[in-house]
């Protein structure tokens, strides 16, 4: 039988990797490479000695390393590292060799993991789900696509089958476009979360899709950090847009719109204060945006400038137009900017998937691509939204490959030595616990929904309840402006400032009635609230949306066989060949990996329950087959005897069979297909 052949430092690889790029190509042979495919294979399970085998085959230009891999049935865990630049082995040739191959023949790959999930998808009829995660700009849009890609590939179908898949890998320049812009960290950073569902038939064809979206930083639209710019379809437009086009538009240069200049010109802290927003307002030209929106000029002049309060006169409600400042001016500006563009975006993710809607779901696969866990100079409530999701992404894996393997070993009666390993379920709670005490995020809500109109010292007072309530939390501590969360990536200091206002996420009743008066139905489609409904009841704050998308995501995850893609950012220069040893295993130690290793290697790699085993095998004996007659844990012993698997090699629990390394596996699965 064959046997991974890296425990010997041996492993299938891109022949002529040391040599000259035109000599890549895959070999069925063995080429020494540094390290070992598969970590469990490691002589000693620490943080040090993963992060060396990382770099060993990172310098080798080998991105790929198993930590724990598929065909087990608890989902495969592979660690990618962001090499910087364009590597060999990712063409159809490669695509060919890992289709339909077993894990042992090939060296760890995205594609590996790709086609384990297709398979099981097919075998099981089970839906699956890649969860990749890593922090901004450690590869995981790159994996994510090449994990479309592959699936694209590998799968038939006609005509139709063929227009969904061509929507379905358009659908990325499209969203990148429109959701992805350069920051500090990443030129192509994902500023949106997305989760994509492949849907396909019975026969295995991809023939829907679906993609769900979240909280998008739509605050990028009206300002930037130094050194960052809005989103790329901004500058598309300015630099390929047609003569009629920007005649028609209006469209000049970048370095003329506010909007867009401000990173390379002013710094942050000038933008809200100097600006005077009457001057903006001339630049401009107002006509313009009326123009492209379809409503009146003086319309959108006088919402921009003034807004309708109701006041109490005499026990009556009036309402009445009370002329903004210039502050207030320009954060209705901004809130208008900021409402036209996410509501453009969800749009455009509707569109999508009313072109690939299919009637009724039948297995998918779902790629999960977010945006990841950052730490700026300056964070604030977007970052505080975004680490949020990554400490519940990192909270589904510890809950199925810490939590859930070892409860499953004590619930089926298999004799099993605890491994430790720290829960950020604290963590989560912390941020979004309801009562007891609250969180984060309720105590953000509380301030938001009882704060002044106008909004003034409400971030104080939502630093100053913190303080009260929470100061005690162990992962919780607060500094001059803000608060810290003890992440489990790291420790964020947040900077309160802006927090109630970005949290409250208010659009004016009156913006959203001159938008509906727009002459484009396209606008007015934008905008479909019923006022008059929504007045009742406390207004959805941009937290709850996120915790609820978030909890939701979880959910469906939860439905499905998990896999995981663990991306590692290697360094901070965006160069290839540079490893910053710190950096990496920083990464290594937060990403939970030892202890992933670790609880694998005493573990058992396969597990599954006594019927599905027995359908599967039932072909391996005379008694088996077609069906076994008698009790089924019967059945699952007879079987193993029968091919003379170790004994050392299996324990039965109660409802399942435990099979304890991937070789195993494969000996029954080598025996089946030469049935
Ligand atoms: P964010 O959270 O900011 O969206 P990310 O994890 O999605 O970050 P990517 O955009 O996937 O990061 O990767 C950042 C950049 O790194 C890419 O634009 C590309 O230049 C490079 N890169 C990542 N993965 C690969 C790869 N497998 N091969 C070549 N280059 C890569
Ligand atoms: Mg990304």
């Amino acid at each position: 039988m064959a046997l991974l052949s890296s425990g010997s430092g041996l492993t299938l690889f891109p022949c002529g990797l040391k040599g000259s790029k035109e000599h890549y190509h895959w070999q069925t042979q063995n080429v020494k490479v540094s390290g070992v495919d598969d970590m469990v294979l490691l002589s000693k399970i620490n943080e040090d000695a993963i992060t060396d085998n990382l770099k060993k085959r990172y310098m080798d230009d080998y991105i790929f390393v198993s930590s724990h891999p598929g065909q087990t049935y608890i989902g495969a865990v592979l660690i990618s590292v962001n090499p910087f630049k364009q590597l060999p082995y990712f063409t159809d040739r490669e695509v060919d060799l890992y289709q339909g191959a077993a894990q042992y023949e090939n060296p760890p790959h995205i594609y590996a993991l790709a086609d384990n999930m297709y398979r099981n998808m097919m075998i099981d009829s089970e839906n699956q789900c890649v969860i990749i995660s890593g922090e901004s700009g450690a590869g995981k849009t790159v994996a994510a696509k090449y994990i479309m890609s592959y699936v694209s590939k590998v799968s038939g179908g006609g005509a139709k089958v063929q227009h969904v898949k061509d929507i379905i890998l358009q659908s990325n320049p499209l969203l990148e476009a429109f959701g992805n812009a350069k920051t500090v960290r990443n030129n192509n950073s994902s500023r949106f979360g997305k989760y994509f569902e492949i849907q396909f038939s019975r026969g295995g064809e991809p023939d829907g899709g679906k993609i769900s979206n979240f909280l998008l930083e739509k605050s990028r639209v009206v300002s930037q950090n130094q050194g960052e710019r809005s989103f790329h379809i901004y500058y598309q437009l300015l630099d390929g847009a047609s003569a009629e086009q920007r005649e028609n538009l209006g469209v000049t240069t970048a370095d003329y719109y506010y909007y867009l200049n401000q990173s390379a010109t002013f710094t942050v802290e000038d933008v809200n204060d100097k600006k005077d927003f009457a001057e903006t307002m001339e630049a401009m030209v107002l006509a313009f945006p009326s123009y492209l929106l379809g409503i009146s000029q003086d319309g959108l002049c006088s919402k921009l400038t003034s807004r309708n309060m109701d006041s109490k006169w005499g026990g009556k409600t009036e309402s009445i137009a009370v002329t903004l400042n210039t502050e207030q001016a320009s954060f209705t500006r901004d809130a208008l900017s900021k409402a036209l563009y996410s509501r453009l975006f969800d749009f455009l993710v509707d569109a999508v998937n009313k072109a690939i809607q299919k009637d009724r779901e039948e297995f998918n696969i779902g790629v999960l691509d977010i945006y990841g866990f950052e730490i700026f100079q300056k964070n604030g409530f977007e970052q505080f939204c975004i680490n949020f999701v990554n400490e519940k992404l990192q909270q589904i894996f510890i809950e199925l490959t810490l939590k859930a393997e070892q409860e499953e070993y004590v619930q089926e009666g298999i004799s099993w030595t605890p491994i430790d390993y720290f829960n950020n379920k604290v963590v989560c709670d912390l941020i979004e616990s309801k009562l007891n005490p609250p969180g984060i995020m309720s105590i953000l809500d509380d301030v938001c929904a009882t704060m002044h109109a106008k909004g003034e010292g409400a971030d104080m007072t939502l630093l100053q309840k913190l303080q009260g309530q929470i100061s005690s939390h162990e992962h919780f501590s607060s500094w001059n402006k803000g608060f810290v969360v003890h992440h489990y990536a790291g420790k964020v200091e947040y900077d309160v400032s802006g927090f109630c206002e970005r949290n409250r996420d208010v659009l004016f009743n009156d913006i959203i009635e001159l938008m509906q008066s727009s002459e484009f139905a396209f606008i007015k489609n934008l905008f479909p609230e019923n006022l008059d409904a929504e007045k009742r009841g406390r207004p959805s704050t941009a937290s709850t949306k996120i915790k609820k998308q978030a909890n939701n995501l979880v959910q469906t995850l939860m439905k499905c066989t998990p896999h995981y893609i663990r991306c590692i950012k290697p360094n901070e220069t965006k160069k290839p060949r540079d490893w910053e040893d710190k950096r990496a295993h920083h990464q290594v130690e937060y990403l939970g990996l030892r202890e992933n290793i670790r609880v694998r290697r005493a573990g058992y790699a396969y597990r599954r329950a006594f019927a599905k085993f027995l359908q599967r095998y039932a072909i391996l004996t005379k008694e088996s087959w077609p069906k076994w007659r008698g009790e089924q844990r019967q059945g699952v012993l007879h079987l193993l005897k029968s091919v003379h698997m170790d004994q050392d090699q299996y324990q039965l629990g109660k409802t399942k069979v435990f099979v304890k390394a991937p070789e195993s596996l494969f000996l029954l699965e080598e025996m089946r297909e030469r049935k």
